[in-house]
């Protein structure tokens, strides 16, 4: 279908050799560029002129659907006032404001927000901010980190290292020192085609207890988890899991820290995911939805506590040796108060949990299709196993996500052989038929 919108006018470019891309099987995309030049509300536009239905939000971050004019509004108006200042040091009114609005959303007891630029440097920060609260109270010996097989922090170092996606680090050496991982909570022999939290698998937060065994809980500094490991294909939390790792972590003074990146902001249908298991980390990890993804932003709500415990000592010395030129960068603050704005007064996350059965129901339509192998659902976002092609794991969901975009007008997701949807919280009951509609003759296509 042609769409006579501009952003149908923009050509691709001519040459694509300088660019590598992130995350991009580089030699095919240039073969066969998926090439988008606009976006609008549940929409994409090609540069051959399609209109392709985003089933993925972006990458889990246009919470409020594309391109929308407020955001737009406050980011240029913001650029003319202020555009940079510095965040050491010196302050703006926006970043103590926008502070303020999102400890407002995070469980009470976590009222402080540090800010940064992505997903990946909420979760070093958060990691660092834990190693060096144990040492300013005298527990330095508290240095281990531990992450969960199959979960996903980002690509910093410490991200990376306490990431659980083997294909990740397998090829960055040793990473960093005293990392360990519970195991993943997925279990599909137990779990196959379940909506929303699978019965199955609160005990694994028991291997905790197994760690602390091993190790000294004295030697534990942090756990870190996604409420919905996102990145790995969509595991949701099982029922009782996070609150189990809340009475381990809290027995042992070790902190616990929600990575956030995809579940904040309504995804799960509250401002944090915290607030939809009644569980109160000791930090939120945020990023992508905080601006609905105009502008790069990350940051990460901490517990009062853990905050105070590094006000002391003279005041004219820094309480905690981080940070980033572009922490709390005016243009990403103007951004996030106006997509907060949206977020209220569009009642959007109130909408996700009526969405949530909508998506739930549809996407149980697409068992039986060929290669289902299991479907999982929670919040705004299911996952699409299907079985790989016999000596090409991977294949299938590339293709898949190819189909998608060149023949069925339809953006997806994947993580292997996994589709991911999870499309903007604005979408319609008939725009969730319609992505689910796409994503039926896709698997067909790929069978
Ligand atoms: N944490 C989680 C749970 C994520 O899903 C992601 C990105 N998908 C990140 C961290 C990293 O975010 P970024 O790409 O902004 O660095």
């Amino acid at each position: 279908m042609l769409d006579k919108s501009p952003a149908s006018a923009v050509s691709a470019p001519n040459d694509l050799a300088a660019f590598w891309m992130p995350f991009t099987a580089n030699r095919a995309f240039k073969r066969t560029p998926k090439m988008i030049a606009g976006a609008k509300d549940m929409h994409y536009f090609t540069t051959d002129g399609r209109k392709v239905i985003d089933g993925a939000s972006g990458m889990w971050c246009t919470n409020a659907g594309h391109s929308r004019d407020a955001i737009a509004a406050a980011i240029a108006s913001q650029a003319k006032e202020l555009d940079f200042s510095p965040p050491f040091q010196f302050g703006q009114p926006k970043a103590f404001e926008l502070a303020t609005r999102i400890a407002q959303l995070a469980p009470a007891g976590l009222e402080q927000v540090f800010f940064c630029n992505s997903g990946s440097e909420a979760g070093d920060t958060a990691l660092k901010i834990a190693l060096a609260y144990h040492a300013i109270r005298g527990e330095g010996t508290r240095t281990r980190l531990i992450g969960r097989e199959r979960g996903y922090h980002g690509v910093g170092f410490g991200g990376t290292a306490v990431g659980g996606i083997g294909a990740n680090r397998k090829m960055f050496g040793n990473l960093i020192a005293g990392v360990d991982h519970l195991p993943a909570t997925y279990d599909r022999d137990k779990q196959a085609f379940t909506k929303g939290e699978p019965d199955y698998g609160a005990h694994l937060a028991d291997e905790l207890e197994r760690l602390v065994a091993l190790h000294g809980a004295n030697t534990i500094a942090a756990v870190i988890v996604e409420p919905m490991a996102g990145s790995t294909g969509v595991l949701p939390a099982p029922k009782g899991y996070l609150q189990r790792l809340r009475e381990i972590t809290q027995k042992h003074g070790i902190l616990l820290i929600f990575d956030e990146v995809i579940t904040g902001f309504g995804r799960l249908g509250y401002g944090f995911a915290a607030e939809r298991y009644g569980v109160t980390p000791d930090m939120i990890t945020f990023a992508k939805g905080v601006t609905n993804g105009a502008v790069p932003m990350g940051g990460v709500v901490v517990r009062d506590t853990v905050h105070d415990a590094f006000m002391t000592g003279p005041e004219h010395v820094v309480e905690l040796f981080h940070g980033y030129t572009y922490s709390a960068h005016p243009l990403a603050c103007a951004a996030g108060l106006a997509t907060l704005d949206i977020y209220r007064d569009e009642k959007l996350f109130e909408h996700a949990r009526q969405l949530e059965t909508v998506m739930a129901d549809a996407v149980m339509t697409l068992k039986g299709q060929p290669n289902v192998v299991d479907i999982r659902t929670v919040g705004v976002t299911a996952g699409i196993d299907l079985a790989p092609i016999a000596d090409a794991p991977g294949k299938r969901g590339y293709d898949a996500m190819n189909a998608g975009f060149h023949d069925h007008d339809l953006m997806l997701r994947i993580a292997g052989d996994t589709l991911a949807l999870t499309p903007p919280l604005i979408a319609s009951d008939a725009d969730i038929g319609e992505i689910i509609d796409k994503v039926g003759r896709v698997i067909r296509a790929v069978a």
